[in-house]
């Protein structure tokens, strides 16, 4: 579908607070990117449809060691903050840089230096336009090949954020990424505290990363709503769950329904 029939036919099926994929923004900002997003804004606006939150591309990386591929990367992320600012998105999802991994303190340094060498820069670009980053805690993937790799920990993010220093930079919370490390979860979520501005939310069983609906995994969703909610955390939960793809659209409908059953049940469980 292109990112205007997925908006209609969310709103069509009760769904107005979304997250905009990358890859349907890419495809959108292919040409004329300025007159389509404008429309795209158009079309939510009278749709009743907010976006919170879009993720930038999976491709950025900030602490590419390589500074050419960077400064590419960084003019590629300024960009999407601009998309943001057209489409009245309050907030950019991006990974940490450093998607090669590291394998000495020195490496891991030189990654925490590029990373805030990078976010100082796209800050000042975010805080111009009046949108906001958040970055996002990570599961290492196979381009690491079996090195470690920085921002699976809160810790290491908000490392990263206190040295950049700009408020316009905080945290989005993915919790199958988070399941998947074997963290402790509300834990994790009282670390973000008042820098929690945005989430993907999706379960797996702990063996991967399978982004599936909550409770077809085996994370504790009460007490994930629970700590959500002692930090006061008002923004969007985006289900980020590609794991339930199915080719019938019908299907996938019955599955949002579903999907919306069991987040209301579990919102009610603490309102
Ligand atoms: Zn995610």
């Amino acid at each position: 579908m292109e990112i205007e029939d997925a908006v209609r036919h969310l709103a069509e099926i009760g769904w107005f607070h979304i997250e905009y994929s990358f890859n349907h923004i890419s495809r959108a900002t292919e040409k004329c990117w300025k007159t389509r997003l404008k429309s795209l804004r158009e079309t939510c606006l009278s749709l009743n449809v907010k976006a919170w939150q879009l993720h930038s591309p999976l491709s950025l990386n900030l602490a590419n060691f390589n500074q050419k591929e960077r400064e590419k990367d960084l003019k590629t992320a300024s960009r999407w903050l601009e998309y943001c600012q057209i489409l009245d998105v309050p907030y950019m999802v991006i990974h940490p840089g450093g998607s090669q991994g590291y394998r000495s303190l020195k490496e891991r340094n030189k990654i925490i230096e590029l990373n805030v060498e990078s976010f100082k820069r796209l800050g000042r670009v975010a805080e111009d336009l009046g949108v906001k980053l958040v970055i996002e805690n990570m599961l290492a993937d196979s381009k690491c090949g079996g090195r470690r790799f920085l921002g699976e920990h809160i810790y290491e993010i908000l490392e990263i954020i206190e040295a950049v220093g700009s408020p316009s930079i905080g945290i989005c919370f993915d919790t199958s990424h988070a399941n998947a490390l074997n963290l402790d979860i509300p834990e994790a979520i009282h670390e973000c505290g008042r820098l929690l501005w945005a989430t993907h939310i999706s379960d797996n069983d702990g063996s991967g990363d399978q982004h599936r609906l909550p409770y077809n995994g085996n994370i504790d969703w009460i007490s994930v709503i629970k700590a959500l909610k002692s930090i006061g955390y008002q923004n969007l939960l985006a289900l980020e769950i590609p794991g339930e793809t199915v080719k019938p659209i019908i299907v996938r409908d019955m599955k949002l329904k579903y999907a919306k059953e069991v987040l209301s049940w579990l919102l009610n469980q603490y309102s």
